[in-house]
């Protein structure tokens, strides 16, 4: 990989945090601030435009505010706690000056934070950094159940063993790591070193090119048509992501 290209891909795998608002000037106020952070920002101006954009690519946080036209932001944070796809996503909730009921309301749909408008963008990016650092995928792996099951693959954790469509398929240890990883982290794309650091350990002194050679074996295992993968997609130039929406 030429030094361009690595400096390209860092720039789009920044953390990406995805503002749900439907007050323009705010959206710009949080874009601004988070920016001058290092942060990729993504702005949504309505509940169903959010659900959209997390569909498409998931964010790394969301920042949601509660007042909004059509679907409110309680109802977009039961969808997303709903869904196993983004049951853990970190998300920071805004709500308006003395509005108690929704701030309580908000915890129990799963926000994970809040702040009060009107609030210092200083302390949001803040509160935003130690959400995300609290979210470190490397740590709360003991949370996890025990077994993953969507559409025709079932994995058991405990038992090291994977099904697909019923039938089982054998997987070296690495093969199930990675599977694993990517069960338990969908729809966000990491690059081969990422995944090197995140599934080898990052003492392990391996080639990139040694992710590729196990993503290919487990598409063997576990597409329909390994030769057209709709599981394990390959994000050119950046790295893979795992699509469980194929899985139905
Ligand atoms: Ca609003």
């Amino acid at each position: 990989m030429n030094p361009p290209v690595a400096e390209a891909n860092r720039a789009r795998l920044r953390q990406k945090i995805l503002v749900v608002e439907d007050e323009s000037d705010i959206r710009e106020l949080l874009r601004f601030n988070f920016e001058q952070e290092g942060f990729a920002v993504e702005e949504a101006g309505d509940g169903a435009e959010a659900l959209d954009r997390v569909a498409r690519r998931a964010p790394d946080l969301i920042v949601l505010d509660l007042m909004l036209p059509r679907m409110s932001g309680l109802e977009l944070c039961r969808r997303l706690r709903a869904n196993p796809d983004t049951a853990r996503l970190p998300i920071l909730m805004v709500t308006a000056k003395g509005a108690e009921v929704d701030r309580v309301l908000g915890l129990e749909m799963g926000a994970d934070d809040y702040v009060v408008k009107p609030f210092s963008p200083r302390e949001l990016v803040a509160r935003v950094k130690a959400l995300l650092r609290r979210a470190n995928p490397a740590a709360g792996a003991a949370e996890e159940p025990a077994v993953y099951e969507r559409g025709r693959l079932r994995m058991d954790f405990g038992a090291y063993e994977v099904f697909v469509a019923g039938e089982r398929k054998e997987l070296a240890l690495r093969e199930f790591e990675l599977l694993r990883f990517f069960v338990r982290h969908p729809l966000r794309v990491y690059s081969r070193e990422q995944l090197l650091d995140l599934v080898w350990g990052r003492d392990t002194f391996v080639e990139p090119r040694t992710v590729d050679v196990h993503v290919r074996r487990l598409r063997q295992r576990i597409e329909r048509d390994d030769a057209n993968p709709e599981l394990i997609l390959t994000v050119r130039s950046v790295g893979y992501r795992f699509n469980p929406e194929a899985l139905e």
